[in-house]
């Protein structure tokens, strides 16, 4: 290992200059931007199994993964031969398609609380759409987010975490009408009694409760024991859906997505991500007598010209298909679990405070003494040091995501070696910030 490389990034600094003349920001995504670590952004080249190649020729072992949807790595064989083979009958038809029932089937027999399910093109249309259905189905307008939990970038989903224990919402974005974000209620997560004196106060009103069943956009932070089936518990009391965004979680924490993992039967599950296999995509469902509600058999709307695309599914489709390899989540776990292991120790070696948190592949690395289970304690992370350490682990090879309020995905794609290597870095990175 070199220890004095420095990632080379004269193209990257070009394109970003280009990119900021007619792209707000230079990006089509803001963390693209990686201004939360003062660096200039990566510019994806090509990308192979675990490895992203840049515009400047670097290489990295990437554990963004395009924020969650590569579980099998990049460009995997069987899912691109998938796509070219969809795409060579046709791109789009905007009539429906043999493999939209499939997937659909798919999802209901892999995922238990799902007996219908409507596909849609992004996460962010899955938790909308889903919101609109919990609203119309009870006839109540307000629903319950936890603070630091991103749903995607609805106006009734973005709401700033509120001071105190539990508080009415406040626009997030300047857009966002006061009139909107007055219907949503935000508690901290991991916190039933704040969910529950919200219950207390507004729990005829309440629609609904959405939840990231492990939380991955403050970094990775667990469902406390017992907090998931208390919010399915204070639901049913006060005939309140419970959603669970599983955008993130499903099909990465287990075949049956955190539900299947911690036993829980939501009225709702949105998904992503991973069921497009990396295309666009997104996925709402539950309860036949809640899906029944949607148009055309009910009178919810929802549409879509390029919901359930053909190239989509088959990615998506083939993608799932790979999942259910006996053996394939004990084996990414297995990794991860090093992988985290190796953070610790690393850790301690240096003694640098550093607490690494894992639910299944997921895991991120917050430089804090204490441990972190919601927003607030995430937000007390030392940014300074994660700012060093993120500088340092690029310049050896190494592509996580340049905040510790995002999360980090092992795929099926990283060797041990790659885990091996990283935890060294790791190491390397842990030394140069402590002198
Ligand atoms: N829900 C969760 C839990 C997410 O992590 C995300 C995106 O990261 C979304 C919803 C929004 O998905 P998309 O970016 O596809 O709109």
């Amino acid at each position: 290992m070199n220890l004095s490389a420095k990632r080379k990034d004269s193209c990257s600094i070009a394109a970003f200059e280009q990119a900021k003349k007619v792209i707000p920001g230079g990006v089509n995504s803001p963390v693209r931007a990686f201004s939360s670590v003062d660096l200039t952004p990566v510019f994806a080249a090509r990308g192979q199994g675990a490895r992203v190649f840049d515009i400047d020729g670097n290489e990295f072992i990437d554990y963004i993964g395009s924020w969650g949807p590569l579980i099998l790595g990049h460009a995997h064989p069987e899912v691109v031969e998938a796509i070219k083979e969809a795409a060579s009958r046709g791109t789009s038809f905007g009539l429906s398609t043999e493999i939209e029932i499939k997937m659909a089937e798919w999802i209901c027999k892999s995922i238990p609380s799902i007996e219908m399910v409507r596909m849609v093109n992004s996460g962010t249309e899955a938790s909308m759409s889903a919101l609109r259905l919990a609203r119309g189905y009870t006839k109540r307008q307000k629903i319950v987010k936890f603070q630091g939990g991103y749903h995607g970038h609805a106006d009734a989903l973005l709401i700033k975490s509120g001071s105190g224990v539990a508080t009415l919402g406040l626009p997030d974005s300047p857009g966002v009408p006061d009139s909107v974000a007055a219907h949503t209620l935000t508690a901290p997560y991991n916190s039933m009694d704040s969910v529950r004196f919200l219950f207390e106060q507004y729990g005829e009103q309440i629609a609904a409760v959405i939840v990231e069943p492990v939380a991955g956009n403050m970094g990775v932070i667990p469902p406390a024991p017992g907090f998931l089936h208390g919010l399915r518990e204070v639901t049913k009391q006060y005939g309140s859906l419970l959603i669970f965004d599983e955008v993130m979680t499903g099909y990465r924490v287990s075949f049956h997505g955190a539900q299947g993992l911690y036993g829980i039967d939501p009225d709702l599950t949105c998904l992503g991500k991973i069921i497009g296999g990396g295309l666009p995509v997104g996925a709402y469902g539950g309860k036949r007598e809640i899906m029944e509600q949607v148009a055309p058999v009910g009178s919810i709307y929802q549409a879509g010209t390029l919901s359930g695309n053909p190239l989509a599914m088959a990615a998506g489709y083939r993608t799932l298909q790979l999942l259910e390899e006996p053996g394939f989540y004990e084996e990414l776990d297995r990794k991860a679990a090093r992988l985290a292991e190796g953070f610790t120790q690393n850790a301690e070696l240096t003694g640098i405070p550093l607490k690494t948190n894992r639910v299944g592949s997921m895991f991120s690395a917050f430089f804090a003494e204490q441990e972190v289970f919601d927003y607030d304690s995430a937000k007390r992370s030392n940014m300074q040091l994660f700012k060093a350490y993120y500088a340092a682990m690029l310049d050896l090879g190494i592509l996580t995501a340049p905040t510790p309020y995002e999360v980090n995905f092992v795929s099926a794609a990283h060797s041990d070696e790659d885990i091996e290597r990283t935890i060294s870095v790791h190491y390397q990175a842990l030394i140069k910030i402590s002198n």
